[in-house]
This record gives structure tokens, sequence and C-alpha cells, in this order.
């Protein structure tokens, strides 16, 4: 009983903060994108690439147990970036991106990507204040994510299926994972990309510049 009680209470407090970063990111108009998945689903490697495409500016702020070592990478890819170690915490709360955010060069830019703990569990459970959620799924993971993580599928504007380069390699039905994302998000735009060739990058990117905030660069759809 109590432990439910705390989650309720952690959760109310996050949901606080969460419409905080919300105003905040109305107000500055920066197009916040929280991304869900696995460890080693793809998630910096798919921010590599987006950094890569330099026609958008981005920020991103990175959430892991330990480490810096996503943020030197995204360092290296161009991005402005802040790391923020949890110290062992399996997701990131609204407050934590809070704290970081004075930390971080973000305004003016046309996407802040929050890179979430590896983990398709709890993040789920936590608003960040964000504009919308990705969550990356890799082929290597197996088709039946979506059935078995619903929450993380459920309040996803995209999916991105990675890793398709390793299709002829593995077992991983296409049809299976469709049939799950049919029914668990059927509203979710789905992508199939490779972050190591680049196959299926411009697609995402064509859409992604749909949502980017800075008028010169936003084209109809938003
Ligand atoms: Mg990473
Ligand atoms: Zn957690």
């Amino acid at each position: 009983m109590k432990v439910i009680a705390v989650r309720q209470k952690i959760l109310k407090a996050n949901s606080q903060a969460a419409r905080e970063n919300r105003a905040r990111f109305s107000r500055e108009r920066v197009c916040v994108v929280n991304i869900l998945g696995s460890p080693g689903a793809g998630k910096t490697a798919l921010l590599e690439r987006i950094a890569g495409s330099n026609d958008l500016s981005m920020a991103v702020l990175e959430g892991d147990p330990e480490t810096a070592m996503d943020a030197e990478r995204m360092e290296k890819a161009g991005a402005a970036v802040i790391q923020v170690v949890t110290r062992g915490t399996c997701h990131l709360d609204a407050n934590m991106v809070q704290l970081a955010l004075p930390r971080l060069d973000y305004r003016n830019r046309d996407f802040l990507f929050v890179e979430n703990v590896g983990n398709l569990l709890c993040p789920a459970s936590f608003d960040l204040g964000e504009t919308m959620r990705w969550v990356v799924l890799s082929t290597a993971e197996g088709a039946d994510k979506p059935f078995k993580y619903p929450a993380a599928f459920k309040t996803a504007k995209a999916v991105v299926i990675n890793k398709i380069d390793l299709l002829p390699y593995l077992d991983f039905s296409m049809d299976q994972v469709k049939d799950g994302l049919a029914q668990i998000c059927p509203k979710a735009r789905v992508f199939k990309v490779s972050c190591k060739t680049g196959e299926g990058i411009d697609p995402l990117m064509g859409w992604l510049r749909g949502f980017s905030r800075n008028p010169a660069k936003t084209n109809s759809k938003s």
C-alpha cells in the first residue's frame, strides 16, 4: 500500500514539473522529442544521423545511468549537448530535465532531443513535458515488443525500426511488428531505417522538418 502511495506521489510531482517544462518549451518555441528504446536499439546512432543532416539545428539531453559516452558522441556530431547521469535510476523524470536545461544551449534551435535511459518500461510513465515521443526499436530485439511493452508504444508519435540492414540474418517478422503497431499505436508514423547505412533516414528527416518551429524552415505540415 505504501509503495503505491509513494509512486503516485512521485508521479504527481512529476506531472507538475512536466507541466512547467511544457509551458516553457511552448513559450520558447522549441520542439522537444523524447526518445525511448531499449539499450542498444540505436537511439544515439539515430541522433548522430539527424545531426549529420545539418540543415536542422539541435540540442540533445542525454540520459544514462552512468558515463558521458553518448554526450561525447553527440558533441562530435556537432550538437549542443548535456549528459544527465542518473546514477542507476532507470528513467529520466521531468525534474531532471528541468535541472539540466539552464546548462544546455537549446534555445533558438529547431529541436531539443531527449535521449531517455535505455529501457522500455518506466520511461513510458514519466512525462517530461515533451512535444512528442518516439520509440526506437531494433530488428535484433524481436518483433513482439509492441505487444510486450504497450505503454511505451501507445504514446509514440513515431516508431523508428532500426537495423533493417540486419534483416537477412534475423527472424524478425515485419508483418508481426506491423500488426502490433497497428493494434497498439495505429496513428504512429513508422519509419524503417538503418542508422549504419543511412537507408530510410531521408523520409524520416522530411517528416521531422515539418515540426521545426523556426518559421523560416517550417513547411505546411505541423
Ligand atoms: Mg544511447
Ligand atoms: Zn525507471
